[in-house]
């Protein structure tokens, strides 16, 4: 087997170079930052608060699992996880606090009981999202869109066959208030939208599969937190032979009559006849191929949101929050409209808490608690952001004040902030967009970048910026489609 190199220690790229090993490849993966992870690392601040930097919810471990059993190690040995069980802590804006429960049964009935909407209603949308992932995943998900194969398969007639009833000519929005006449579960399921960071407003319903990520299949916490995904898969990759040099940005890929050739990185020029980019499509174009032409219509899609992140060690404890907390807006349209027409951030923004320290209490001292608090914006476009920044930590700090019945500012002992332009200049993501191209867009999963290149052999892509999409399942299943490709 020819030897690989992979562009990129992200998650996508880690999880592509232990599937290319165990087929034999010798796999060499360039990482332009100190470590790996890329959005997946993790940090501290003084006073002993640690925090993941990017991604907070985690479905579908088996995909992580699945990499362990390929290898013949028994996955709990090398990465432990639980199931959540609540998963999110809802507060409205009216002052509703609602706890969405694992089981389905008891969500519905906190639905009920909270908000009015018969629990039966919640169920039967809840079984209609389970229905329309288990029609799509398989086609969508798992395999090339642009491979004739693809559409050979009983699964693709399958999901061709369920595609009038999955809502490629409605949005989400649409689906969620025809289902519910309470705004605030509509805003509940609307705002999985977000999950791959598109607008409910304008996204197709069948997005509204991804409900059942969470409540069906169930949302987890890997045990020493997300991190430890990313950890444990290099430890893998390492065991296995991957080299990783870290430090050391490729500047561009060689390439001879249609074939590539190598890599010319900051330090030296490789022999390379297999390459997987696992940095973003648009920056691997245009930095990486300088001479070769660009796929502009794929490029130019509109890209998914960014988000602004304020980490803060937080001097007391709070009862009423769990791992997953969200403080809704009180204009959900008004909210995607400023992210996604304005290109600013909503004046009144939904803010997601996230708090480790409740399952891992070393995250924090004693008493204390690490807060990751996220709020979705536009990409990049050289906006001001220093400005942004300033008024919307007031608009957070007031809005968990209020929520909290506290002063929350009193109560800050650390801060770092995170905005699109530092997303952009740690990982390469154009604009710092955290899942590539947006999915406001019926036909986006045709229009994602395919996972190999047309014009040149040798060269494939994987992770967030490519088909499927962004989100860890997603990447690592990228990684699969790339190694299966391959
Ligand atoms: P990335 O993580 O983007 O890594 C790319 C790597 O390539 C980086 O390490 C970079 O340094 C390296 N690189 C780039 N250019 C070069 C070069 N020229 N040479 C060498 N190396 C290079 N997903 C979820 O599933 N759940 C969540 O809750 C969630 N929340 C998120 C919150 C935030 C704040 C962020 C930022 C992301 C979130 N995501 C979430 C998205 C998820 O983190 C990403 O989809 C995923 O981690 C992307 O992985 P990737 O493999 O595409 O690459």
């Amino acid at each position: 087997k020819q030897p690989a190199a992979v562009i990129g220690a992200g998650i996508a790229g880690i999880a592509t170079a232990v599937r290319l090993a165990l087929k034999g490849h010798r796999v060499t993966v360039f990482e332009a930052q100190d470590t790996f992870g890329g959005k997946m690392h993790q940090f501290s601040l003084p006073g002993g608060y640690r925090f993941d930097a990017g991604p907070s919810l985690f479905t579908l471990p088996a995909l992580v699992d699945e990499l362990f059993r390929l290898a013949g190690r028994e996955p709990q040995e090398h990465f432990r996880y639980q199931r959540l069980d609540p998963i999110t802590q809802y507060f409205f804006a009216d002052g509703t606090h609602l706890t969405a429960w694992a089981d389905e049964e008891k969500f519905a009935a906190e639905v009920e009981a909270k908000l009015g909407t018969p629990a039966a209603d919640v169920l039967t949308f809840l079984r209609r999202s389970g229905r329309a992932y288990a029609a799509t995943e398989s086609t969508f998900l798992r395999k090339s869109l642009h491979k004739a194969a693809t559409y050979f398969s009983p699964d693709v007639l399958k999901a061709v066959a369920a595609l009038p009833g999955l809502g490629l000519t409605s949005t989400m929005h649409q689906r969620h208030a025809s289902a519910f006449a309470d705004p605030r579960l509509v805003q509940l399921f609307d705002r999985f939208a977000t999950y791959n960071g598109s607008d409910p407003y304008q996204a197709p319903a069948t997005l509204s599969l991804i409900p059942h990520l969470e409540h069906g299949i169930g949302a987890f916490y890997p045990e020493g937190g997300i991190y430890r995904i990313a950890q444990s898969l290099v430890e893998l990759a390492e065991e296995l032979g991957v080299e990783f040099r870290y430090q050391e940005p490729v500047e561009e890929i060689l390439t001879a009559g249609g074939h590539v050739t190598g890599l010319r990185t900051a330090r030296d020029v490789y022999d390379f006849g297999l390459v997987v980019s696992n940095m973003d499509v648009v920056p691997t174009y245009r930095r990486l191929l300088p001479g070769q032409p660009a796929p502009e219509r794929t490029l130019g899609q509109p890209r998914s949101s960014s988000a602004l992140i304020f980490y803060w060690g937080v001097a007391r404890e709070f009862a009423e929050l769990g791992l997953h907390n969200i403080f809704f807006s009180q204009d959900y349209q008004q909210e995607f409209k400023a992210i996604f027409q304005e290109k600013t951030v909503s004046a009144d923004p939904t803010i997601y808490v996230n708090v480790t320290s409740k399952l891992t209490p070393t995250d924090a001292p004693a008493g204390h608690e690490n807060w990751f608090v996220m709020v979705n914006v536009p990409h990049n476009e050289g906006q001001d952001w220093d400005a942004l920044i300033q008024t919307t930590r007031r608009a957070v700090l007031d809005k968990a004040s209020r929520t909290l019945g506290t002063d929350v500012e009193a109560l800050l002992r650390a801060e770092h902030v995170w905005d699109p332009r530092g997303i952009e200049q740690r990982t390469s993501s154009f604009g710092g967009a955290l899942y590539g191209s947006s999915s406001n867009n019926a036909l986006a999963a045709f229009l994602r970048h395919p996972n190999f290149s047309s014009k040149l052999d040798g060269l494939y892509f994987c992770g967030g910026s490519v088909h499927p999409g962004g989100g860890i399942p997603l990447c690592l299943l990228s990684a699969k489609i790339v190694a299966d490709l391959i």
